[in-house]
């Protein structure tokens, strides 16, 4: 009969993956006992090893949920943490310090919870049942202890204690069963004593006579009655942890020279029941009856919750089949398929613009540095003569400084490090052209892929990012000796540099309009202004630099000013050069000297042109090519199963989605196993009858 009771404790753990309902349970043991009142010992001589928690502090804080599976034939015994992922754990010293650390892991504050420890002992020498072990009811709280343990304790074992559970009572002998906190919290949830089994520890420690009036079963009747037990192992059980036999073994050996010499007490016509082995016998013949007659209402249960979530499925997500696999298939097809039409939108064209512009910046702050900028420090300082002049290129433009300016300014574009900025520019744009991509795809919801995917790109972009801006570097090379313009790149230039130099002006104004919001006006703004103009004509004297305040204007105030100045001077000075590069003479290069912004621009367009060329080669195409490898790289086939589900599940629409499916193939499973479980069951009630 034992198969069934191996096949039921199976299904019993699937069920515990599907979890929810309590109708979806198959019985177990639960075991409860006061503190001290051996119940480790117990537990401990049935599994033949020790392995339970020890210590005065509490060490038992989490339920520990014990699947023990005989392997008959099986040369060793070992321990799996099926949670922990830890498997075939052989020595039971670790198993112990793997259970005392989980325990103790309950914060002290705490001191109970009611998630459990899963345990499962493999070994010849174990039956195949399934117990839950508790924390020991308490007497009185420690002072280190929190007030309310004593009821946490006990709220917890109520959960387990419930029907149909088969509750294993623990009582020492040497306490009047009167006060067996076990039997009295057993007697409230089973008050007929129909599924509890009364475990009497210590018999040793009382009179025979005493001892086996315990075991008649009159003081408090249990259906399934108490069985006696002497687990304290004998001092030389030392021995017997090295593992070279069982606990067990030696157990009996000391229960039956006690039992045996009181033949009359506990002999087999005393009609009372003793020993470790009988318990053992009790625990498998009461649990595969439990379980037996529970199957009945529990495939019921299951047969309506498949139905439920068949229905879900359907409903819900319209049959439609998904797996992690498949989902993460998907996803990244349809992310391929994403940014192959990404590739088809950016190309040379959107290159050059990217790098065309940031070119502009580069140009406009050359023009700003050698050209527009008034050789003035201070601006509440008189200006000398000289600075009142803008340094601007006259019309008459033959004089050697401005030939020199020009040459200066173009050298300066040139050697800016074209190569380093080009390469940045285009490889930071693709990275945050992925990263839009994926808020648009199914990653969005995706952490853990969107990190992949992100690497993926910085990878291949960083690998090739030297060789680029050194090939981008050679190719511009040329242009740092000279740069031949044509006449149609020339006009090209002087409308282009018309918009760069508007844009420019509205930054400007938008800057002076910000400050005049934050002195609070343009009244204001206008008179502390005025008062720098006039210090500037040595109008007004200011003493020092004016830099704790004068005229009656806070230095904030004055500092705010003195950017306004600027700002208005800038503004002005743009105009007059929108109007130069707009004039008749800018209409030749001939006349380059008087129109430098116009060069400059064309010189800019010109490098932005034959580095996008190479760009394209070393940069963009080997990008296009490599990134969809190394995506799959990344997210196919180097993904372990558990990865794959990690980041499905990610995703919280997914995630309930698999569930469904995962609950439904699940519950299907277990209605087959416990189909055939009843036919076996059938089959060898009828062997029985027959034999
Ligand atoms: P727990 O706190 O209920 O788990 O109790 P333990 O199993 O740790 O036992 C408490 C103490 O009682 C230990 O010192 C055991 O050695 C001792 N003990 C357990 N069972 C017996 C027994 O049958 N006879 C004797 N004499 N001592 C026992």
């Amino acid at each position: 009969m034992m198969i069934l009771t191996k096949k039921m404790i199976e299904i019993r753990n699937i069920l515990q993956k599907i979890g929810q309902s309590d109708s979806l349970m198959l019985p177990s043991i639960v075991v409860i006992g006061s503190q001290s009142s051996g119940k480790s010992s117990v537990l401990e001589a049935i599994v033949g090893h020790e392995f339970l928690p020890k210590g005065s502090n509490m060490v038992t804080r989490r339920p520990i949920e014990l699947t023990l599976v005989n392997t008959p034939g099986a040369l060793d015994e070992y321990g799996e943490f099926p949670d922990l992922g830890l498997k075939r754990i052989s020595d039971f010293a670790s198993i112990q310090r793997t259970l005392t650390e989980l325990n103790l892991a309950v914060p002290d504050s705490e001191c109970v919870s009611d998630d459990p420890i899963h345990l499962t002992i493999y070994s010849p020498n174990v039956p195949d049942l399934s117990l839950i072990d508790l924390p020991g009811y308490i007497q009185v709280v420690g002072h280190d202890q929190p007030l309310e343990l004593k009821q946490k304790i006990s709220d917890l074992c109520d959960k387990y204690i419930q029907a149909p559970n088969v509750i294993l009572a623990i009582s020492a002998a040497d306490v009047d069963l009167a006060n067996s906190t076990a039997l009295r919290a057993s007697r409230r949830v089973d008050p007929r004593g129909e599924r509890t089994i009364g475990v009497i520890t210590k018999m040793d420690l009382v009179d025979p006579i005493r001892g086996a009036g315990i075991l008649n079963n009159r003081q408090y009747p249990l259906r399934l009655g108490y069985v006696g037990v002497v687990s304290k192992a004998p001092s030389s059980a030392g021995l017997f942890k090295m593992g070279s036999s069982n606990l067990l073994t030696s157990i009996t050996k000391h229960e039956n020279a006690y039992f045996t010499s009181h033949p009359m007490e506990f002999g087999t016509d005393s009609g009372v029941s003793v020993g470790t082995l009988s318990l053992r016998k009790k625990l498998m013949t009461v649990l595969e009856q439990t379980m037996s007659s529970s199957l009945q209402g529990t495939s019921d249960a299951i047969r309506q919750e498949l139905e439920e979530a068949s229905y879900e499925f359907k409903v819900q997500y319209n049959d439609r089949p998904l797996s992690a696999e498949s989902y993460l298939a998907e996803s990244l097809d349809a992310f391929k398929h994403l940014f192959k039409q990404f590739t088809e939108e950016f190309g040379r064209p959107e290159m050059h613009q990217l790098l065309k512009s940031e070119l502009d910046q580069k140009v406009l702050d050359l023009l700003a540095a050698r050209y527009w900028n008034k050789p003035v420090n201070d601006l509440l300082q008189p200006a000398a003569e000289t600075d009142k002049l803008a340094d601007l290129p006259t019309a008459a433009t033959d004089s050697l400084y401005w030939h020199r300016q020009l040459d200066a300014s173009t050298s300066s574009l040139t050697k800016l490090g074209v190569g380093r900025l080009a390469t940045t520019v285009i490889a930071s744009s693709l990275q945050s052209s992925v990263e839009k991509l994926l808020d648009q795809s199914n990653f969005a919801n995706h952490p853990f892929a969107r990190k992949a995917i992100m690497e993926a790109a910085s990878t291949i972009l960083d690998e090739r990012f030297y060789s680029t801006s050194d090939q981008v570097e050679n190719c511009i090379k040329p242009f740092k000796f000279e740069i031949d313009i044509d006449e149609r790149e020339w006009v090209q230039a002087k409308q282009h540099v018309g918009s760069t130099l508007k844009k420019e002006l509205q930054d400007c104004e938008k800057a002076l309009g910000s400050i005049q919001d934050a002195v609070g006006g343009r009244r204001k703004l206008n008179e502390v202004m005025s008062f720098i103009d006039k210090a500037r004509k040595g109008q007004v004297f200011v003493e020092g630099d004016g830099r704790s305040g004068a005229g009656g204007f806070s230095a904030a105030l004055l500092g705010k000013g003195r950017e306004a100045v600027f700002l208005r001077d800038r503004a002005d000075t743009i105009k007059m050069r929108m109007l130069a590069a707009k004039s008749k003479q800018c209409s030749v290069q001939k006349n380059k000297y008087y129109c430098p912004e116009v060069f400059l621009d064309a010189a800019a367009n010109k490098i932005a042109s034959t580095a996008v060329l190479f760009l394209n080669v070393e940069l963009l195409s080997e990008f296009y090519y490599n990134f969809p490898r190394e995506l799959d790289l990344r997210l196919g086939r180097h993904l372990s199963d558990a990865e794959v589900e990690m980041f499905a599940k990610e995703d919280p629409k997914v995630r309930r989605h698999l569930e469904v499916i995962r609950r439904k193939e699940l519950l299907e499973l277990v209605l087959e196993k416990m189909d055939s479980l009843r036919q076996l069951e059938g089959r060898e009630r009828e062997r029985l009858a027959s034999s």
